[in-house]
């Protein structure tokens, strides 16, 4: 009888981990499309997508499901104060900190279930208290820093030697970086040409590999991109004016590839929250059709994009209007942009087999969108459903 008592007691707590999720149209986040299918979710994961028949908990039929988008490029401490003006760092620690964590719940709410954040040292302790459950907000991964080429007060700078900067990367991932970020060249304002030497960035990429650590790098102009894609490092970003010969290095090295329009828009379109000056205004929109011009370029050539936004104050929410820049102003196919924020964003993450797609085995990090996205890109903004790990975190469904 006890034992009975024991299995019963096991099925019910089986039940309710047990969540069916009725849906119409599925993206499947790999470039497939799915007609009336249920999802089953128990204990946070996906066990099977299929014509079942079960009761469902949830009808999302009338919608657009796809897995959670990811944003492999974000600030999260970079926020509006309270007079709308952006500040990316020093201010009060406990401000700081309830901004970032505000950001982590505003951008899983626009969808984003994963962010790779890169990075500042308060990102860790968000993060920490997010996959404790104790916060709400997105799987978050951080580089809790970044590594420039010189050291030192202004006016007395030198360049790092290459044990300096090896020295920094074990100390990011003793301190619990989750990525290595480093700036191979200035930017967009300054030029984008290179800063950090081939020998440095190697050290840093190199040493990052050593220690099981991805490095991305920020790299607008080609040499300083060139540089990273031969060392060996994960991705790179911008990458503005990034050459065709190194695009297809790019695809003979496996290297991802994230160029960024929110970044310059959000800008444009807060200036008055930021101290740029006209001239460094004019040259961020002059940064717009070379951003463009390189992702057609990337795609045409299949170099592995992945999704992100560099979201800075202002942005953190609307992440999502990358998606739009990338079809309307960069050509990208829906489905492709889709692709790009979900299966090939995991991949690049280190997170392949685990988020990113909707099938048996993976989190159940799942969205859906009113409208169809594929036929009109700006279904994107009408996100009315968000489960992190089988965990609902958003439902605004009208039956
Ligand atoms: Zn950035």
């Amino acid at each position: 009888m006890r034992f009975l008592l024991l299995v019963f007691a096991a099925v019910m707590m089986y039940a309710q981990d047990r969540i069916v999720l009725q849906t119409g149209t599925l993206l499947d986040g790999k470039g497939g499309t799915l007609k009336n299918q249920q999802i089953v979710i128990e204990k946070g994961r996906i066990v099977s997508i299929g014509t079942g028949k079960a009761k469902a908990d949830y009808n999302l039929s009338k919608l657009t499901v796809m897995p959670g988008w990811i944003d492999t490029h974000i600030h999260l401490n970079w926020h509006m104060d309270a007079n709308h003006k952006s500040v990316s760092n020093g201010g009060k620690p406990e401000d700081m900190a309830l901004y970032t964590a505000a950001d982590g719940w505003m951008t899983l709410q626009a969808g984003f279930t994963t962010v790779q954040s890169v990075g500042s040292p308060i990102d860790g302790l968000v993060r920490d208290r997010i996959n404790e459950g104790a916060i709400p907000g997105p799987r978050v991964l951080t580089s809790l820093g970044q590594i420039q080429a010189m050291t030192g007060a202004p006016g007395q700078q030198r360049a790092r030697t290459v044990e300096e900067l090896k020295q920094m990367v074990r100390q990011s991932k003793a301190d619990g970086a989750d990525v290595i970020k480093l700036f191979a060249t200035a930017g967009l304002g300054a030029g984008g040409g290179q800063t950090m030497t081939d020998e440095q960035v190697q050290a840093v990429c190199g040493e990052a590999k050593a220690q099981g650590l991805r490095s991305v790098v920020h790299a607008i102009g080609d040499s300083g991109a060139k540089a990273a894609v031969l060392a060996g490092c994960t991705a790179i970003e911008h990458g503005t004016f990034v050459s065709n010969e190194t695009l297809d290095l790019m695809v003979k090295r496996g290297t991802y590839f994230d160029p960024n329009f929110l970044v310059l828009h959000n800008y444009l379109e807060n200036k008055a929250s930021y101290t740029f000056t006209d001239a460094a205004l004019a040259t961020l929109e002059k940064g717009l059709a070379p951003t463009a011009d390189v992702l057609r370029r990337a795609r045409a050539r299949n170099v592995k994009l992945v999704f992100g936004t560099d979201a800075v104050a202002g942005a953190h929410g609307r992440n999502y209007e990358e998606f739009i820049y990338r079809v309307k102003d960069g050509g990208e196919k829906p489905m492709d942009a889709i692709v790009s924020a979900t299966s090939m964003s995991a991949e690049s993450l280190g997170m392949g087999k685990d988020t990113g797609t909707l099938a048996a085995g993976y989190q159940a990090d799942i969205i859906a969108v009113e409208g169809d996205p594929l036929s009109d890109i700006t279904a994107v903004r009408r996100v009315v459903f968000v489960m992190k790990g089988g965990k609902i975190v958003k439902n605004l469904v009208r039956e």
